[in-house]
């Protein structure tokens, strides 16, 4: 479970980033935050990973604050949460393989991985991932031949080899056109079910935001300004 206490987030340049949240997300939802930009979803994701840390009030993880952490804590955190980002940030001239079997590796480089050394449990594990997501076929592309939309499906692939507890997905499908942003959130929404993900993703699109999600967190200036079922959400807010 995650849990925002009382949070505020001030950039060092006095720029307020979030603004007193309380929010609780529970196992396996899938979660979407919905504003325009520079409303704080980025801000709010980021917090849960620290990439950024808020100021004020306590972020609980699993029964944890997590602002207290550093070094091996942070570590410990950031192997049960996977990421995905909207330039979906894989090694570019690397293979597919490598990609994904990163996800398993961690993200710091290790003797195995600098040298391309596999068992094959990894290999296997990466064609396991890589088949949920419908892209087996390019393991051994180079990612930069891929199209966004089949390289968002191999960063999807990497989460599934990580087998993280949580998702943060940070506009995941900004860079994509309509009918491939909607097939990557069907495969986001699938995993989040089938393998009891916990899920947050933002959106600045709310008609898909209500499509996919569970709950919808709605925000503006660092602030939360909605936060219900997504089938309570009418046109006007
Ligand atoms: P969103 O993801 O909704 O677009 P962000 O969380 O990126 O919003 O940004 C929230 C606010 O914080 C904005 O006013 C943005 O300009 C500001 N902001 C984001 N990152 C930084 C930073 N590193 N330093 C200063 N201000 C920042
Ligand atoms: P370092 O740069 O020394 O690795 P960091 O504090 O940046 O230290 O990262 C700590 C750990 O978290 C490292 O293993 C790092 O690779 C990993 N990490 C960095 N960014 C992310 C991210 N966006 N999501 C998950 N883990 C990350």
């Amino acid at each position: 479970m995650i849990e925002f206490k009382d949070i505020s987030l001030v950039y060092p340049n006095g720029t307020q980033g979030l603004k007193d949240i309380n929010v609780k997300i529970n196992e396996g939802e899938f979660v979407v935050i919905v504003g325009l930009s520079g409303a704080g979803k980025s801000t709010f994701i980021r917090s849960i990973n620290r990439l950024v840390t808020p100021t004020d009030g306590e972020l609980i993880v699993d029964g944890e604050n997590i602002l207290t952490y550093n070094g091996r804590d942070l570590r410990r955190l950031r192997t049960k949460i996977g990421m995905i980002f909207q330039n979906y940030n894989l090694v570019k001239r690397s293979s597919v393989m490598k990609n994904v079997i990163a996800g398993r590796l961690g993200h710091t480089g290790t003797l195995r991985s600098i040298f391309n050394l596999y068992s094959k449990e990894d290999i296997g594990l990466a064609y396991e991932s890589l088949k949920r997501v419908n892209i087996e076929e390019k393991i051994y592309n180079r990612a930069d031949e891929l199209s966004g939309g089949q390289q968002q499906r191999v960063s999807i692939a990497r989460v599934l080899t990580q087998k993280p507890k949580y998702l943060l997905a940070d506009e995941p499908v900004s860079s994509l056109d309509p009918p491939t942003a909607h097939q990557v959130m069907t495969y986001l929404k699938q995993i989040n079910k089938e393998d009891n993900i916990t899920t947050i993703v933002n959106l600045h699109f709310i008609d898909m935001a209500m499509e996919f999600a569970d709950r919808i967190i709605g925000m503006r200036a660092g602030e939360v300004v909605f936060d219900g079922p997504a089938s309570t959400v009418t046109e006007k807010t």
